[in-house]
């Protein structure tokens, strides 16, 4: 594509912001003729909402244009990374709609590179292994005010070094014991560049590289280098690195590495309200059982999102709606919610469930007859749906009252509502058990309203929903509420303490008897009650389990 044209493209995935005005200068100086991004993910969990808007940042952006962009697993830490993570990554990210360029890439795939960049560094007098314990290595650091202290290995030859990152390398030191250490300057106001250690020793087997390897390099040695040999243009990474940019610079300015060399651009995370955005503190709650899994439909990640019923459109969406920008602040969650509501409000096919069954008799009626009804009420090309009436029904016990005011527009005793897609019936008495519970409203119906007012003027206001009770399908409903009581449970020290004993409840009713091909990755508006998705994990033809993917109106947040 000309260059008139990556300039003159929309913004459809990513809209503009501080870093699509760095490319577009990029491109008018012709500082750069096309864009190559990635995203680098460290395969130690699953993807969050988070991520999500780095994909969509970094994937979009090569959308938008027609760039490539990279998946490049930043696979430096082999104690925390599986192979499980690796393919739950690829999957979200395809099912995300994103295409990476060529195979997936592994910063392992670099090791040798890196190893031969760290040599040269060495031979430039610009490393060196040191010796010092973890604890004295931190006590030399120093700290935001105070200067650190040169450490009494550094100032060793080069030949000295070369000889024993050679031992670190054929594992003659113990873990901890060496290490080795960019030599840049211990009084430097910046932290990251008080001499960070570039290579440490780790006798653990890698999932990519097995064995091969008991000197692991650094993130930031990794990551500046993994770009550059990528030849990517534009690094993009959230604002906690901002500081490290400067070691980013230093290590390719000072390696013969090719040029031009890639730029590290920073914007602030994405923080949910009412979730965590952190791998770590996520794997906490898998491994503490607090939820069934990574993919739990509670958990903010974007494999419990897609089990919920999330779509690949809604977190686009959201990604596009939320932006990108160099400031923190924290997102409401009924941000993300508004997304997939909208989405399923166009999309979702309407169907009948009743979560809370109570029976209905309609006494005037026998046998069965087959209605049809809208799958959409206002989007004719979704097609039509047969629904049986039967003598039997269903209601929701809250749709029913023996008595009340003109408010409570639904089924009161003796009075008239309508059955949505059907008949308008009267509540002409109920049974009760011993305890005192309806377990039968007696009706009758009025079998000249099908689709119709009452021909003599009388008003119906109320509509409810039902199901056949003898022409359905029995189902299970997950509802759920959001996982913690308070907005922001990153900051509490004790998780357990803010978790909502509430955020599943688990009901047994009934649905249409279409349902029974309900397909998962399908949402479904279950009128009145809320939009539903069939649980990929637990839900078949069998035994279908619907979980609440999202109310029908915002709920209250905090
Ligand atoms: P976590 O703290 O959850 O482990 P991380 O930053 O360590 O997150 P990585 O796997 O290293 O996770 O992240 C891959 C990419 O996703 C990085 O470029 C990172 O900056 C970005 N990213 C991670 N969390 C967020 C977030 N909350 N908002 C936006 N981008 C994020
Ligand atoms: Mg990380």
């Amino acid at each position: 594509m000309s260059k008139e044209n990556i300039l003159t493209s929309e913004h459809n995935d990513v809209r503009e912001n501080f870093i699509t005005h760095i490319i577009d200068e990029d491109l008018a100086s012709g500082k750069h003729q096309s864009i190559h991004t990635r995203f680098p993910p460290e395969p130690n969990g699953y993807l969050h909402i988070g991520h999500a808007k780095s994909i969509c940042l970094n994937f979009g952006i090569a959308e938008d244009y027609n760039g490539l962009c990279n998946l490049r697993f930043d696979d430096t830490n082999p104690v925390k990374e599986d192979v499980e993570y690796i393919d739950s990554i690829k999957q979200d990210v395809e099912w995300l709609g994103f295409k990476w360029e060529g195979q997936p890439h592994y910063a392992s795939d670099y090791f040798d590179q890196l190893y031969t960049y760290a040599i040269e560094l060495i031979k430039k007098g610009l490393a060196y292994v040191d010796e010092l314990s973890p604890e004295k290595m931190r006590e030399y650091r120093g700290t935001l005010t105070e200067p650190g202290k040169n450490s009494p290995y550094r100032d060793r030859s080069v030949e000295e070094n070369l000889a024993l990152f050679e031992k670190m390398k054929n594992g003659e030191f113990a873990e901890g014991t060496a290490s080795l250490r960019a030599k840049i300057d211990m009084a430097s106001p910046f932290m990251v560049m008080r001499d960070p250690v570039i290579y440490r020793i780790k006798f653990a087997s890698h999932h990519q590289t097995g064995d091969k390897w008991c000197i692991y390099p650094m993130y930031d040695f990794t990551h500046c280098i993994s770009d550059a040999i990528e030849r990517i243009t534009h690094s993009l990474c959230t604002l906690e690195f901002q500081d490290n940019r400067r070691l980013y610079d230093w290590v390719l300015e000072n390696i013969s590495i090719e040029r031009p060399l890639p730029h590290q651009y920073e914007f602030s995370r994405l923080n949910l309200e009412g979730t965590l955005t952190s791998k770590r503190k996520l794997l906490k709650l898998v491994e503490d059982k607090i939820v069934d899994g990574w993919d739990d439909p509670r958990m903010p990640t974007i494999s419990g999102l897609r089990r919920r019923g999330y779509t690949p459109a809604s977190l686009r969406e959201f990604a596009r709606r939320i932006g990108v920008t160099k400031q923190d602040n924290v997102v409401e969650y009924s941000a993300l919610e508004a997304c997939i509501r909208d989405d399923l409000n166009t999309n979702a096919p309407r169907a009948m469930a009743v979560i809370n069954p109570v029976k209905v008799v309609i006494e005037n009626f026998e046998g069965e007859e087959i209605l049809s009804a809208p799958n959409h009420p206002n989007r004719e090309e979704l097609g039509r749906r047969e629904l049986a009436f039967t003598r039997e029904l269903y209601i929701d016990e809250a749709d029913f009252r023996e008595e009340a005011n003109k408010q409570f527009k639904r089924l009161v005793l003796g009075k008239e509502v309508r059955l949505r897609n059907a008949y308008v019936i009267k509540a002409e008495r109920v049974e009760k058990d011993t305890s005192g519970k309806i377990t039968t409203i007696f009706c009758s119906y009025d079998p000249e309203t099908l689709g119709k007012n009452p021909s003599d003027g009388r008003k119906v206001k109320g509509v409810i929903h039902w199901v056949s009770a003898t022409n359905n399908k029995p189902a299970e409903f997950r509802i759920y509420d959001r996982l913690f009581t308070v907005p922001n449970p990153g900051a509490e020290e004790d998780i357990n303490s803010v978790i909502n004993p509430n955020s599943l409840t688990i009901k047994q009713g009934f649905v249409e008897s279409n349902l029974a091909n309900a397909q998962v990755g399908q949402g479904y508006q279950f009128e009145r009650e809320g939009y539903y998705c069939l649980d990929s994990k637990d839900g078949n033809a069998d035994h279908l389990v619907f979980n609440l993917t999202v109310s029908l109106k915002e709920s209250v947040a905090f």
